[in-house]
């Protein structure tokens, strides 16, 4: 397979340059060719999408939400292949891919809802004879820049709401999620989209990111990714004053206390820290633990980790695959010889797979100061660090000890605590009992301090940032 881009409803192969994909899970097996293209590429996107963004912000919102049904649909018919696709170009499990590829389909199809719901208020009037009301207008044309760890849910929780509300996008997603994002176009396309509202420009963040950024003429920019890429994002749009948005990194902590039930409580720290090698913003990074379940918690972590198997992403019970790229894997593995000198590792696994693949064997660490790089870097990776705590209030003094504030979450049975760390958490997404990760679709999704620009995806929140409020008011002389 070879991606391509779609610029007003024509496919166009770039030919800047070209990156052969291998499968992250078998290095010998070739996935496809990702086709870089260039900021002409993205000028074009930009004519053809202002061409089109009026018609489609004229249409009512019945007709915006059947073409977003079919897209659900499309989705829904190929949804095993679209799942294996992305398995194969990023390396995650299939059963988390497919469960991705559903969150898609229920995305669309709750943001078709929103095609005949209310978008609007009925505001009292202090002069007589004045109708006055408030009504959601689309913000015209939006640069969608995605990250690789999810290539169909995170793109899909942008669009869906972005077209909805009558936005025409541009959307470049990352280079290593490029094959998945031609995938879902094409199977976008028999939606009934018109030519230009939907618009796909592969290729690298510092050539088609950046043209977009710099130079398009964009009204909107909704940014998922690194914490770096996010600020220049920011420093961006802000200068051009374009609205924008940034989900960033996270270093999310699972609190466990002394009156966790430990039996259901160490399957889903485990499940936070390591499904999809940990490859998710709100993967569980920092384990705190009160002190007098410590060294049972480390025993239980040593015995789940050895039960980890590492496989085949492809493989139908896959748990833990390969990170995404070499990038990843170099990355990871730097953190992981830094844990080796100077902290302790006390679970990890041997790798024992035939296949040439990225395979990172899940590792816990202890005896890392709190002000170490591996306590307050994101890893993003299947890596953990344990602390104690001597109580409830050090572990909340110790989970907030970071510049993230995307997930976090509690383990107990104590109301009280539960309450008062769901208060006193600095995170946008705080659970208890349930893992750091796994936000659910309809609720607002997004973080606090450096993880966000502070607004919100998802759920009824994202249509604050598609659309623009107008406040009307009509005088009748009678
Ligand atoms: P990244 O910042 O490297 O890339 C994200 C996107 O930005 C890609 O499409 C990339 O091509 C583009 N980009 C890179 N440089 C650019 C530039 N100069 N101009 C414009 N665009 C540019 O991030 P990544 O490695 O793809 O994703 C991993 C990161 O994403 C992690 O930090 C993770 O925590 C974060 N993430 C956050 C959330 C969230 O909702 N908070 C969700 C998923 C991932």
């Amino acid at each position: 397979m070879e991606t391509k881009n779609w610029i007003d409803g024509s496919w166009s192969t770039p030919s800047n340059s070209q990156v052969e994909v291998y499968n992250p899970s078998d290095l010998n097996e070739k996935v496809g060719t990702v086709n870089q293209g260039t900021a002409e590429d993205v000028f074009q996107a930009e004519r053809a999408a202002k061409a089109a963004q009026g018609e489609w912000a004229r249409k009512t919102g019945v007709k915006r939400a059947e073409v977003l049904y079919s897209m659900a649909s499309a989705l829904e018919e190929n949804l095993v292949e679209l799942a294996e696709l992305g398995s194969r170009e990023m390396g995650k499990p299939i059963g988390e891919m497919k469960g991705e590829v559903t969150r898609g389909i229920h995305l669309l199809r709750y943001y078709a809802g929103e095609g005949v719901r209310s978008d609007g208020q009925l505001i009292p009037s202090s002069d007589v004879d004045v109708l006055q009301y408030s009504k959601k207008v689309p913000v015209g044309l939006i640069g969608l820049i995605t990250p690789w760890n999810f290539p169909v849910a995170i793109p899909v929780w942008k669009l869906a709401p972005a077209l909805i509300c009558g936005n025409a996008v541009i959307w470049k997603p990352a280079e290593n999620a490029s094959l998945t994002a031609t995938r879902m176009v094409e199977l976008f396309e028999e939606a009934g989209l018109d030519k230009g509202v939907l618009n796909l420009v592969i290729g690298k963040g510092s050539v088609v990111g950046k043209a977009m950024l710099e130079e398009a003429d964009l009204d909107g920019v909704s940014f998922t990714g690194s914490e770096n890429t996010g600020l220049y994002v920011a420093e961006t749009c802000a200068k051009r004053n374009i609205k924008f948005q940034t989900e960033m990194g996270g270093k999310n902590a699972a609190v466990i206390m002394k009156d966790a039930n430990l039996d259901k409580t160490i399957p889903i720290v485990l499940s936070g820290a390591f499904k999809s090698a940990g490859q998710k913003c709100t993967a569980t990074s920092r384990i705190i633990v009160e002190s007098d379940i410590y060294d049972e918690v480390i025993e239980r972590l040593q015995k789940g980790v050895k039960e980890i198997t590492l496989s085949n992403a492809l493989d139908a019970d896959a748990y833990l695959g390969p990170v995404a790229s070499k990038e990843q894997y170099d990355k990871v593995s730097s953190y992981i010889e830094l844990a080796r000198n100077e902290a302790k590792i006390i679970a990890e696994k041997e790798v024992s797979i035939d296949k040439d693949g990225y395979y990172i064997s899940p590792i816990v660490i202890t005896d890392a100061p709190s002000d170490h790089a591996l306590v307050k870097e994101e890893i993003f990776g299947p890596v953990a660090t344990v602390q104690k705590a001597k109580d409830f209030d050090e572990a909340i003094e110790m989970a907030n000890d970071t510049i993230y504030g995307l997930s976090a979450a509690i383990f107990t049975e104590n109301l009280a605590n539960a309450h008062k760390f769901l208060d006193q958490t600095e995170a946008g997404m705080v659970r208890v009992n349930q893992e750091t990760a796994g936000v659910e679709y309809q609720s607002p999704f997004g973080g606090m301090k450096q993880s966000s620009s502070h607004t919100r995806e998802q759920g009824q929140a994202a249509l604050e940032f598609y659309t623009h409020t107008k406040t009307c008011a009509i005088k009748f002389f009678g």
